[in-house]
């Protein structure tokens, strides 16, 4: 994280003070930030227009700083992850406080999620005890859940860097560090000072930037059509909803066991082995995970999308229904 006090100044974004970096997006930078005004913390995800596409970006100066960096993003894909953002209302997704723009900038002052990525905290743990890649795994179900039923959004990002702690979870303080540690013995781990309360708290899902609204809130039918659409349409919009649900196979499966289901040096190998859903359960790693785990993620990384498990199987699984919600929490 960047010392503070050298943090950039963004002309457009007097009204709040920037404390540190958060997140290097392949598309943005992500500031923890004080809005001047309330007092509040929030996060701000700052996006450069000039790595928009030349077409949007004006001005000729822009556009040759434009031409050194990849073209990333358009200025339709921020104002669709806005637009998608301000529907959507849930304990388990990041919310979008306020959004505005500066000739140079565009900014989006989201809910702060001072615990970081769940990228992170599988990197500090090794990786997480059923109870507790549970206790995750249905937080982010229960997001996907109200995406994909009551908002038709599927949201097609879905990764450890893209999952968010509200707070800073409990870090494991034993020396060495306990390779799993379970919520009921969480006493056994150091609270990082300032930030209170325990366990892991809230998991919340992040950055809209891919995601797509596939059904008509109101009709509950596919986007911008009723009646005249094709069988392949009807079909492409349901199984749209199924990557989020092999996504979440491979999150559960790293949640698991430290590492993911497909992993190879060379993206040819590695496009081939998710291409033929190729994957295993690691010896020893996958020894003493149960096998209703294992059942569970088996009907998640199932390569034909017609068999994959919906949002509501997923839910309904007996390692999920096994045990018991994680309590709510105050958000
Ligand atoms: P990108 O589209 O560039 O991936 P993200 O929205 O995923 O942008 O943000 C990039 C990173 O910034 C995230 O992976 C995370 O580390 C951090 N970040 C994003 N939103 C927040 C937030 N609300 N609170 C804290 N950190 C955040
Ligand atoms: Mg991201």
């Amino acid at each position: 994280r960047e010392a503070k006090g050298k943090m950039p100044v963004y002309k457009g974004l007097e009204n709040y003070k920037l404390l540190e970096k958060m997140g290097d997006g392949a598309f943005s930078n992500v500031y923890k930030a004080i809005d001047l005004r309330s007092g509040q913390k929030v996060a701000v995800k700052v996006v450069r227009k000039y790595e928009l596409s030349a077409s949007q970006a004006g001005e000729k100066h822009l556009n040759r700083e434009f031409k050194k960096k990849p073209r990333v993003t358009e200025r339709a894909n921020i104002l669709k992850e806005v637009q998608i953002m301000r529907g959507i209302n849930h304990p388990s997704i990041v919310k979008l406080l306020a959004f505005f723009e500066s000739p140079e900038h565009y900014f989006l002052v989201l809910e702060l999620m001072e615990g970081g990525e769940l990228f992170h905290q599988i990197v500090k743990l090794t990786y997480f005890s059923e109870n507790l890649a549970r206790h995750v795994i249905v937080q982010v179900a229960q997001g996907i859940r109200y995406l994909h039923e009551e908002r038709g959004v599927v949201h097609r990002d879905i990764k450890p860097e893209n999952l968010l702690f509200e707070r800073i979870p409990i870090v494991p303080s034993k020396n060495p560090p306990p390779k799993q540690f379970d919520e009921d013995k969480e006493d056994e781990g150091e609270f990082i000072p300032g930030v209170g309360g325990g366990g892991i708290g809230r998991v919340k899902i992040a950055d809209f930037g891919l995601s797509k609204v596939v059904w008509d809130e109101q009709t509950m039918t596919p986007c911008g059509t009723v009646g005249y659409t094709a069988p392949e349409i009807v079909k492409d919009e349901r199984y749209s909803k199924s990557v989020d649900m092999w996504a979440m196979g491979c999150v559960l499966y790293t949640l698991l066991c430290g590492f993911p289901p497909f992993y190879d040096e060379s993206i040819n190998v590695l496009t081939e082995k998710v291409a033929r859903g190729y994957y295993t359960f690691l010896s020893p790693w996958w020894d003493t995970i149960s096998d209703s785990a294992k059942d569970l993620i088996t009907h998640l990384l199932c390569v034909d999308p017609a068999q994959r498990y919906t949002i509501d199987e997923f839910l309904a699984h007996p390692w999920i229904t096994a045990a018991p919600a994680p309590p709510p929490q105050p958000t």
